[in-house]
């Protein structure tokens, strides 16, 4: 099986070439993809020998092709957002494992689609900001679209068997996703404003990507997923349900009629997903540790507090609202955690922008890609302005204090 993997020097991209290191009999590496990291780029080239290697940064493309020609590594290198779309959708390449952080994804993964790929969708925000354009090319084109994000990788496994991707299973009563609650967890709220871009890339449980970490310290991820599971799963918002879960042993349940709660349990592993996306409906080694349940000891379970993540109430709006608002979210989501990562905005900041956005740009039918793409840049251009703005009030205040 042929494999592109978009975004392969991330978290989930490194993760994805252990399990395909351990089946090379299964799996041979069509081509690897990612922004800048000249270095994990070429690593992962000398170990995998891909047909293709794109950056999306076109001069570290060239710096790439010349630093593989001198290890006479035979990968042929692109450069550029087009080079990305042309190896998620080559006539060659049977599986993509779509895990480029954020909108950056959309294309790509769109394009493998269209080309009636296997795609493993880890890249949550695609399908937040346009779900329902990219199951309707999944149905159109004869894709398969299986989720690597571990919930929803583990609500998959306890479907029933005639369940489809994008359609609501009558036998199901609803879906209960787990959270970890985050680095902030158990932090007094009255800290919350202090805490540093450090600070929330530390998780308790998951090692994974500086956005998806600080996400998960908002609770935006778990928004983000909640938007994810009504595409993925065709449920409501009435039907989808969150429970604090601390130890990240559970990863997600469902509920049918007859009383039984169906649920995945695993380590905090992200192997354990992307190898069951990779050969479902087979199963295959991952690599990850087995899970001695007397260790675990206890599993706990406890209601969500929405005024600690306000984020989750904004997501859940959004998906109420629909049309372009999880676009809208999504997008000023993005530009706030860069926001907050570069230490312009602070962490409490983050809630604030995401809800003047919200009011400032109205959301529409979300038909057209062109509808979708354009409410993307205004939540973006609304999250700047609103960051700009910030900035000087912040600096004025510290003028007038000082004076
Ligand atoms: P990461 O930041 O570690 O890696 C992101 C990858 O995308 C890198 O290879 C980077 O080069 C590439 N990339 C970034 N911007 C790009 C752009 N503009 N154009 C092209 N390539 C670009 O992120 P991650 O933690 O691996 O997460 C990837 C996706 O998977 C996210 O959508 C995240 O929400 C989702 N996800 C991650 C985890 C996890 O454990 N890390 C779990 C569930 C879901
Ligand atoms: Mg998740």
């Amino acid at each position: 099986m042929n494999v592109t993997i978009l975004g392969s020097t991330g978290s989930i991209g490194a993760n994805t070439l252990q399990v395909i290191a351990m089946h090379p009999e299964r799996f041979q590496v069509f081509a690897l993809t990612a922004q800048s990291n000249l270095e994990a780029m070429l690593a992962q080239c000398v170990s995998f020998k891909p047909r293709y290697a794109v950056m999306r940064d076109p001069d570290v493309a060239a710096q790439l092709e010349q630093r593989l020609k001198k290890l006479s590594v035979d990968t042929q290198v692109l450069g550029g957002e087009d080079a990305l779309i042309n190896v998620a959708s080559h006539p060659e390449v049977d599986t993509v494992m779509a895990c480029i952080v954020g909108a950056a994804g959309l294309l790509p993964t769109l394009a493998a689609a269209e080309a009636g790929k296997r795609i493993l969708l880890a890249n949550k925000e695609a399908l937040v900001m346009s779900g329902a354009l990219l199951l309707a090319a999944v149905e159109k084109n004869g894709a398969t679209l299986l989720p690597v994000d571990s919930e929803h990788n583990a609500i998959f496994q306890c479907m029933p068997p005639d369940f489809r991707v994008g359609y609501a299973s009558a036998a199901v009563n609803r879906v209960i996703i787990t959270a970890s609650g985050g680095a902030f967890r158990d932090l007094p709220l009255d800290q919350l404003e202090q805490v540093t871009p450090e600070q929330a890339c530390r998780h308790p449980n998951w090692v994974m990507g500086p956005k998806i970490t600080v996400d998960s310290a908002s609770m935006m991820n778990k928004g983000l997923e909640i938007i994810e599971a009504s595409f993925l799963f065709g449920l409501g918002q009435d039907k989808l349900e969150v429970v604090l879960h601390p130890q990240s042993i559970v990863h997600s349940l469902v509920e049918y009629p007859d009383g039984s709660l169906l649920a995945q349990l695993g380590q905090p592993d992200m192997r354990t997903p992307i190898a069951v996306a990779l050969a479902w409906p087979e199963r295959i080694a991952s690599g990850v540790q087995r899970l001695d349940l007397i260790q675990v000891g206890r599993l706990d379970f406890q209601p969500l507090c929405l005024q600690r993540y306000p984020c989750l109430r904004l997501a859940y709006d959004a998906l109420s609202a629909g049309g372009t608002a999880a676009t809208i979210l999504n997008g000023a989501n993005e530009v706030a955690v860069q926001a907050f990562l570069a230490r312009k905005i602070c962490f409490t900041d983050i809630p604030k922008l995401l809800e003047a956005v919200l009011s400032k740009v109205s959301s529409r039918e979300s038909d057209h890609l062109s509808t979708v793409l354009a409410a993307d840049q205004m939540a973006r251009d609304a999250a700047y302005s609103y960051i700009g703005s910030h900035v000087v009030a912040a600096a004025t205040r510290e003028l007038s204090v000082g004076d």
